[in-house]
């Protein structure tokens, strides 16, 4: 119930407003999110790489609609990657794009020729993209898009979401050599008919695929807070012999930091999802969703001087 309340809010301009002007905010977005310019991201990947951690950065932006906007999301990429280049943070920072944000909903071929360019700017940065998977309408097109990206740029990875039915059957078709697939819960609200909606299910399916892709021949990113999933995780390492450039532990920024350490210092890859831009709004509302106990952290700090 209240997730709904927080997923309803996340689309509210009003709340949104609310938000932004609040005194304090700014600590706590800050919290989840890099900061809104190149500068500021850069400030935040060279710390986390220098505590031995990987990145995958996020330029903030969703349900783009008109090309002006997808145009201008993925200049802000090209701009990011030749930063990142220059600065010297590739490959331990790659970038993962959300094709809603490249026209995907109203323009196929406009998302694909965008992310097409990323992938040709991430290349020559010397590093790769993820495609980010956002509700089960575009998970056909997604993947479309990411077979096609894949014929030019192999590396470029893909999400699965072990909340969906299909995707089992996805794991599958993605565990083979040079396939890069990071595993996920799955962060939208999606009816019974396509998706588990107890997390005891979601839990189990999310076992079930990370069985498939860890005993496969691709690239498994577990992408998870979960303390009994990652305890999984690390015993799927050690029985398929998994040394740290085999797979990887990913984790959003701002949650369980100290996890991301314990991991990093046990000789596991552990990347670090960082978001950024001044599109943050809906991305945070999402994170507080999946944990209301945020909720009490974000009003403090919402209703404190
Ligand atoms: P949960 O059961 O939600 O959480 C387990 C524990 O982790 C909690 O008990 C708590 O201790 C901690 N925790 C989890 N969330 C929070 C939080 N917000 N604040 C504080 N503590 C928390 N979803 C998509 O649909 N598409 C994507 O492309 C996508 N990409 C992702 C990329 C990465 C690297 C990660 C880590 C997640 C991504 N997600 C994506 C979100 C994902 O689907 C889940 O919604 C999210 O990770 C929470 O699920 P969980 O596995 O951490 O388990």
């Amino acid at each position: 119930m209240l997730r709904s309340v927080i997923l309803a809010a996340s689309r509210s301009s009003r709340v949104e407003r609310l938000v932004e002007t609040a005194p304090y905010t700014r600590d706590v977005v800050r919290r989840f999110v890099a900061g809104t310019s190149t500068a500021d991201v850069l400030g935040v990947t060279r710390k986390l790489v220098a505590g031995g951690l990987a990145v995958t950065i996020d330029f903030l932006g969703e349900d783009t609609v008109n090309p002006d906007q997808a145009i201008a999301t993925r200049d802000g990429y090209l701009a990011l990657l030749a930063a990142l280049a220059e600065a010297g943070q590739t490959p331990a920072a790659e970038v993962s794009v959300k094709l809603s944000a490249l026209g995907q909903k109203f323009d196929e071929e406009l998302a694909y020729e965008c992310a097409r360019a990323i992938c040709a700017a991430a290349a020559e940065a010397g590093t790769t993209v993820t495609l980010d998977m956002e509700d089960h309408t575009t998970t056909d097109s997604t993947l479309d898009v990411l077979a096609k990206l894949r014929d030019e740029y192999p590396s470029t990875g893909a999400v699965l979401q072990a909340y969906l039915r299909r995707t089992e059957s996805d794991c599958r078709e993605l565990a083979t050599a040079g396939s890069r697939v990071r595993l996920c819960k799955g962060a939208y609200r999606e009816p019974e008919s396509v998706a588990y909606q107890s997390a005891q299910d979601v839990n189990k399916s999310y076992v079930r695929c990370m069985n498939i892709l860890m005993s496969g021949s691709g690239y498994p990113m577990l992408a998870t807070h979960d303390p009994r999933l990652i305890a999984i995780g690390e015993d799927r390492a050690r029985w398929f012999d998994r040394g740290a450039d085999e797979f990887e532990f990913q984790m959003l920024y701002g949650i369980r930091p100290e996890e991301q350490a314990r991991l990093s210092a046990e000789g596991h890859t552990v990347r670090v999802y960082l978001p950024y831009g001044t599109d943050w709004y809906g991305y945070l509302m999402r994170r507080l969703a999946e944990r209301p106990a945020n909720l009490m952290f974000f009003a403090r700090a919402l209703t404190s001087k």
